[in-house]
């Protein structure tokens, strides 16, 4: 993925946070803090779990990656950080990326009918995976 300039503010890059969002960049697929984790203690066996929940965190923070709270369950984080949105699985809590562009003037349709100052939106499309959909007889949809 194609990345932006980094801003000034940039997290400070230790050799852990390159690791950390090397991990991230790999797994692809929005892996929760436990999975990051996971990845990172192949290369630093002696990694603790608050130093990689901490680092992921600052580099969120930074703006070097994304936080993405969505839905029941852990955060999720994400090495793309254009703006995008995402579908996640009701079922099975998988979370993509949608290629999905929006009608433009979205914010400023939203300030016109509110009053409100629109600094930006969330969206999240929800649904069953296909691996999911498969199963849907099984499925009970609350
Ligand atoms: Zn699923
Ligand atoms: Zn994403």
């Amino acid at each position: 993925m194609e990345m932006k300039q980094l801003p000034e503010k940039m997290a400070r890059m230790t050799p852990q946070r390159r690791v950390i969002l090397e991990a991230l960049r790999k797994s692809g697929n929005h892996p929760s803090a436990d999975r990051v984790y996971e990845l990172v203690r192949e290369k630093l066996p002696h990694v603790s779990m608050g130093t990689v929940y901490r680092n992921l965190e600052t580099l969120a923070e930074a703006g070097m990656i994304q936080r993405l709270e969505l839905g029941p369950g852990p955060r999720h984080y994400d090495a793309g950080i254009k703006e995008h949105y995402h579908i996640r699985c009701l079922q099975c809590g998988k979370i993509e990326d949608t290629l999905v562009e929006l009608p433009s003037g979205l914010d400023r349709a939203a300030r016109i009918k509110t009053g409100f100052q629109v600094v930006g939106h969330e969206l999240e499309f929800v649904g069953y995976c296909p691996g999911c959909a498969k199963n849907i007889g099984k499925i009970k949809i609350k």
